[in-house]
């Protein structure tokens, strides 16, 4: 590749300076970091705080940290949360209202700026989210003014996937495990005899910049071609996948399938899913007053479609049952986003397996639908 200052490779030298550089230019910078038995998302200000070393081990309801001989910082697959923690706040205050000597009530948007922040280390199938999210709430005419400032003023490192989970199927979803283009700079790690590096590509005029004040040198054929080598073996190694058929017309052909009930008589309806999902978009509004009634606000939190008030309407809920709220989540996920946003809802991360207490996988909900609409067919009967 030609060394017109785009790409470079840098070490863990490099990594370090990032974070600082991306510190000098006024950023939060947030990254991955061990906390807690976890690999969380948290601000971060030195390259200690990266995990290197560590790596995780992932099933079905099921997350475990496990160390790495080979000391790599990003061979870790989708933790607890996702970038929308920062992007689209769990909890954030719309406004206040305050009532006056006289009575009159004063109300006063929250208008605190929001935060520049720079990600570092977000995952292709991340990455893929953030643009699902982009066009859900600032895509259309109706935009969350919130979320949008958030997002243009964001820096997003992206890092390659070279080690997939047991359950990511990113490559079924067509969002990774390559970064495709979103990124202000794409990392891929490579480890062997050569040293621990990454090769640093640039995705915008500021991260050229940000590159070119790194401790860096050009890319260099072995180097890439390990990224490379890395990065197309990860394909191959998808813990899970989607069955290869049309997901939107499968969700519209199962709609009365039996295997609603079956997953309905293990779904909790806790919605841990729709919290760890990178996708879900879904909020309410509270609004709360102190004792003497003089003041009030207005809070934004996160909502669920698995919570009953949900789709609560003067008759009662509209879905009532387990069943109904596990078959609007799915079908919604893999089927009507598309109808509505013109893509998939799912990136393929594999948190919702990970993160369900009963583990239900939306990928072996889905083989299952297919497996009944072909029995079905069989017989020459629709579902
Ligand atoms: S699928 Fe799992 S995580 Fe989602 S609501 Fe049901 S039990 Fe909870
Ligand atoms: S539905 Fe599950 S696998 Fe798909 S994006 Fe959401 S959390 Fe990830």
């Amino acid at each position: 590749m030609a060394d017109d200052g785009s790409t470079a490779v840098i070490g863990t030298d490099g990594m370090a300076a990032l974070i600082r550089v991306l510190a000098a230019r006024g950023r939060t910078v947030i990254g991955p970091t061990v906390r807690d038995g976890a690999i969380v998302l948290a601000e971060i200000a030195d390259g200690d705080e990266l995990p290197y070393g560590w790596g995780v081990e992932l099933e079905a309801g099921h997350y475990r940290l496990r160390p790495r001989e080979d000391g790599a910082a990003f061979a870790h697959s989708a933790g607890p949360q996702s970038w929308k923690t920062f992007l689209l706040p769990q909890r954030e205050r719309q406004w206040t209202a305050d009532r006056g000597a006289d009575g009159a009530m004063t109300v006063t948007e929250d208008d605190t700026p929001p935060a520049s922040y720079a990600f570092l280390g977000v995952r292709p199938c991340d990455l893929r989210a953030i643009a699902v999210q982009d066009r859900v709430l600032s895509g259309g005419p109706h935009t969350d003014s919130r979320y949008r400032a958030r997002r243009e003023r964001a820096f997003l490192v992206a890092v390659e996937c070279t080690e997939p989970g047991a359950t990511c199927f990113c490559t079924s979803m067509g969002a990774g495990p390559a970064a495709e283009p979103g990124y202000d700079l794409a990392l891929t790690e490579v480890v062997d005899d050569g040293g621990h590096r990454f090769w640093a590509r640039a995705g915008s005029e500021e991260g050229a910049s940000v590159l070119a004040e790194l401790p860096r040198t050009p890319t260099d054929g072995a180097t890439e071609t390990a990224a490379r080598e890395r990065v197309a073996e990860a394909a191959d190694r998808m813990g899970r996948s989607m069955p290869p058929v049309d997901l939107q017309i499968l969700m519209r052909d199962t709609l009365h399938a039996d295997r609603w009930n079956d997953v309905a008589s293990r779904c909790l309806t806790c919605g841990n899913c729709t919290m760890a999902c990178p996708t879900c978009f879904c909020t309410t509004a509270e609004d709360v007053t102190d004792l003497t009634g003089d003041h009030a606000e207005r809070w934004r939190r996160w909502e669920s479609c698995f919570d009953l008030e949900f789709s609560h309407l003067p008759g009662g809920p509209v879905r009532a049952c387990g069943h109904s709220r596990y078959r609007q989540w799915a079908t919604h996920k893999l089927g009507t986003w598309y109808d509505q946003f013109g893509s998939s809802g799912c990136v393929g991360c594999g948190r919702c397996i990970v993160w369900c207490p009963v583990g239900i996988d939306i990928t072996e909900e889905a083989h299952a639908l297919n497996d009944e609409r072909a029995a079905g067919a069989a017989r020459g009967e629709a579902l």
